[in-house]
């Protein structure tokens, strides 16, 4: 079996290796990481999302912050700080470091990023074939208005730096649109027997990485059944800052309004910007009562606890997705 996921960082990443612990030997996995989350700092290249992919299933990750190496130590930034150089507010370790530095290497050398990417991974073997969103630069802007005014930050900005305390008043993937999906991305989704939307952010990582042109068209004609699971319980992010950037693009914090901004695939979806992407949606038990108003909207749901408390909990998760696809497999 080909499975594609879309990823972005800590609640992708999380859900791919409870997925790789369901799946049977000889099923491929393919990622599509989400790439809008990427910064230049110190003159390096970072993509937050791809990394904590990589190290998450590669046995790198610093488990209990979600992000980052395990065992970091924090000489380059000190020393950085000596010289007055920040930014203070972003955490790059020693160990992280030296994957930037490999990656900007390369891009320097003429390497694509999916290059760069399939060379990192040679390292961490995670398992999975990790593919970048696209090889072109894209970079998430978040409108805010402060004292200063209104104004337009980098998304690790309204996140890392001021800890999306402000609203967000607008999503801009600066780039996307002019942005290529990166080889292999498109072909991956038209021959997969499934394809997954992890509980990642649906705005800021899903929507970043449909936003390239050309995936969410390929996701909306693949044959094969498409099947998200809820980043929503409760009607609240299980951490993280979904609430406000769904707020900015007018999808309340619910599981069900999450699954009607997908939309159901072959219907118009996602507020009329595009088609709908969605055959099966995955809920937590505490938001059984939307199974139905997700129904009504054509989307077959269920409810299963969705709490990724450790890999086996993960696995059971993956396990049902897998089982509602071939329950709506055309
Ligand atoms: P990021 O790039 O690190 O923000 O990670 P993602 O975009 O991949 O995932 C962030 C989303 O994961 C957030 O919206 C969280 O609500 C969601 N999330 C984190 N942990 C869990 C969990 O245990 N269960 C579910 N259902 N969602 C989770
Ligand atoms: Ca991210």
């Amino acid at each position: 079996m080909r499975i594609v996921a879309l990823a972005g960082g800590i609640g992708g990443a999380r859900f791919l290796r409870g997925l790789k612990a369901a799946v049977a030997p000889g099923d491929e996995i393919t990622v599509i990481g989400n790439t809008g989350d990427d910064i230049h700092l110190y003159g390096l290249k970072v993509c937050p999302d791809l990394d904590t992919v990589m190290y998450t299933l590669g046995g790198g990750i610093h488990e209990e912050q979600g992000w980052g190496r395990a065992d970091e130590t924090w000489s380059i930034k000190a020393e950085m700080k000596e010289y007055g150089i920040g930014p203070e507010w972003f955490g790059l370790g020693d160990r992280d470091f030296a994957t930037h530095l490999v990656r900007s290497q390369m891009l320097t050398a003429d390497y694509s990023l999916s290059q760069v990417t399939e060379a990192l991974c040679v390292r961490w073997k995670p398992g999975v074939r990790l593919l970048p969103m696209s090889d072109d630069r894209v970079e998430t802007h978040v409108k805010i208005t402060d004292e200063a005014g209104t104004r337009a930050v980098h998304f690790q900005e309204y996140w890392v730096k001021l800890h999306a305390a402000l609203d967000a008043e607008a999503i801009i993937p600066v780039g996307a649109d002019t942005a290529k999906p990166a080889p292999g991305v498109l072909d991956a989704i038209a021959s997969a027997d499934v394809i997954l939307f992890p509980p990642s952010n649906p705005v800021v990582s899903i929507g970043t990485i449909l936003a390239v042109p050309g995936i969410r068209e390929a996701v909306a004609a693949a044959d094969a059944p498409v099947i998200g699971l809820s980043p929503i319980i409760g009607g609240a992010p299980v951490r993280g800052m979904a609430d406000k950037v769904l707020a900015a693009v007018g999808v309340e914090t619910t599981a069900a309004a999450v699954a009607r901004h997908y939309g159901r695939k072959g219907a118009p979806g996602d507020g009329g910007r595009g088609v709908g992407l969605l055959d099966g949606w995955l809920v937590d038990t505490a938001d059984a009562d939307a199974v139905a108003d997700v129904e009504a909207d054509g989307i077959t749901c269920r409810a299963i606890p969705l709490l990724m408390t450790d890999v086996e909990a993960t696995a059971a998760m993956a396990r049902a997705a897998l089982e509602l696809a071939e329950q709506v497999r055309r």
